[in-house]
């Protein structure tokens, strides 16, 4: 089964991903941000974390920290600055989507 996109199972993050991108001078990841999917979630255990990586392999080079309103956004980035991984910290709302749709899956 493909990997889906987070367009898909998490539309309003990924628009608050991009308004929050606005004056970073990364806003060109927006490209990149509506065609990404979500290869798997973050095991970590912490009750807090709604992270996820977006791409098969996770090799951090560079972040970016973006000043969203309730809890905390990271975009992390690859040597290649390809999106691999979006920390989601503190943001029960899109950690009930992403268990809501793999729940769907079952
Ligand atoms: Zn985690």
């Amino acid at each position: 089964m493909a990997a889906p996109l987070v367009s898909d199972v998490l539309p309003d993050l990924l628009e608050e991903l991009v308004h929050l991108l606005q004056g970073t001078g990364a806003e060109p990841l927006e490209d990149q941000l509506r065609v990404l999917r979500i290869e798997s979630i973050c095991d970590c255990g912490d009750d807090n974390c709604a992270s996820f990586a977006t791409a098969p392999e996770v090799k951090v080079a560079s972040v970016v920290e973006l000043q969203s309103i309730e809890g905390h956004l990271i975009i992390d980035l690859n040597a290649a600055d390809q999106i691999c991984f979006i920390e989601v910290l503190s943001r029960p709302d899109v950690r009930y989507l992403i268990e809501e749709y793999y729940e769907s899956l079952k």
